[in-house]
């Protein structure tokens, strides 16, 4: 379904002057002069209805058209630091993540900089941010250690990188990006990713410089109550919106109209040794593809991984549809196919934005030149 009504006015006008001066000799002056104005006319017809849902999505304004021409694209930054039933407490450090990443890649997109960059600066924060599940401070695995995984794609040229199950990385989005810009291959896991980002200049970390004092904690309760139910592979359900999911993502639109979008995570709690999740995989966790829209999601990643859903929802963009309406269209899919929960931001070439989500709450923040705004819930 089509959100605008396009009409093509066509005004061709000839101008021909003629000059014919005679004096004592003959002088012959033809001038000709062609113009042609082409004029584009976009009217738009009041948005796309939100689909009915099972979700919370946010209407927010998109790129304005003056005489039906999209204006020179201004800068659009979008960031989310995860999505569940987040309790009251911990709803202000989740705000003030947000707006801190958002400030950070905000800084890069003001000066002119690429939207890779931008969601690059965006997501560092959260990872060096503890409230979220990404870097230090992530959710531990069975093991007790920290084991991340991160994304980051150019929807200019489609070049990726990805790292997954890296244990010795504080910013594994910093990895990411580098495998990227720096190698012919798109995702590296464990010691490999490791040693690729030793090797260009990324310092390596110990693993306890990962685990903080709350995570081991969690962890330490989470098991308890698994050995107490007599089953050590105890895990949580994917529609248990309680178990907290604070990945953290990234989407933006630069100057020169390119997208990019970044995701990183520490995983789910408890999860087992070398278990990969939605977030670091192509399509999955995090998509951007200039000819239809960046995307990052979170919630629990093996149904976000079936439903490949960042490059579903992208698709459904280059389709023609409004990304507002396919990000909570998403979050329908999500659940309705898969009984998945989660959240969704999503931006198009042309700065419209999607932010949806069928949890409880989900942490997010986006800018433009004219507005900014930070969320954690809305009631619909
Ligand atoms: N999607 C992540 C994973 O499954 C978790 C999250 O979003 O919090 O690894």
């Amino acid at each position: 379904m089509q959100g605008r009504i396009k009409i093509k006015i066509r005004i061709r006008v000839k101008i021909k002057i003629r000059i014919k001066i005679k004096i004592r000799i003959k002088i012959k002056i033809r001038i000709k002069i062609k113009i042609r104005i082409k004029i584009k006319i976009k009217i738009k017809s009041g948005g796309q209805e939100c689909p009915p849902h099972t979700g919370t999505c946010y209407p927010i304004p998109s790129q304005r058209y003056f005489w039906g021409l999209l204006l020179p694209t201004d800068p659009v930054l979008v960031v989310h630091g995860g999505a569940w039933a987040m309790p009251d407490d911990m709803v202000e450090a989740h705000i003030r993540g947000v707006k801190n990443a958002l400030a950070a890649g905000w800084r890069v997109l003001e000066r002119g900089g690429p939207a890779l960059d931008a969601v690059e600066e965006a997501v560092v924060i959260m990872e060096d941010d503890e409230t979220f599940d990404a870097g230090r401070g992530s959710f531990l695995n069975r093991d007790g250690r920290v084991q991340l995984d991160a994304l980051i794609m150019d929807g200019a040229t489609l070049r990726a990188g990805g790292v997954g199950c890296v244990e010795h990385l504080r910013n594994p989005v910093r990895a990411a990006r580098k495998i990227l810009s720096e190698s012919p291959h798109v995702y590296f896991v464990g010691e490999g990713a490791e040693k690729f980002a030793a090797q260009h200049g990324i310092p390596l970390c110990k693993n306890e410089d990962l685990v903080i004092p709350r995570e081991v904690e969690r962890l330490r309760e989470y098991q308890a109550e698994a050995n107490s139910h007599g089953n050590e592979l105890f895990a949580p359900t994917s529609d248990d919106v309680t178990i907290s999911h604070d990945t953290v993502g990234a989407v933006a639109l630069d100057r020169d109209r390119n997208i990019a979008a970044a995701t990183s995570t520490g995983g789910t709690l408890n999860k087992a040794p070398g278990r990969l999740g939605d977030s670091s995989l192509i399509g999955c966790g995090c998509y951007a593809d200039n000819l239809s829209a960046a995307a990052s999601t979170t919630g629990w990643g093996e149904p976000i991984m079936k439903l490949v859903l960042a490059k579903w929802t992208a698709d459904r963009i280059a389709a023609g549809n409004l990304p507002e309406w396919a990000a909570l269209e998403a979050m329908n899919y999500l659940k309705q196919r898969v009984n998945g929960h989660g959240g969704i931001i999503v931006l198009n070439r042309e700065g419209q934005i999607g932010i949806a989500h069928n949890t409880p709450r989900m942490a997010w923040a986006y800018k433009t030149t004219k507005k900014h705004e930070a969320e954690i819930e809305r009631v619909s």
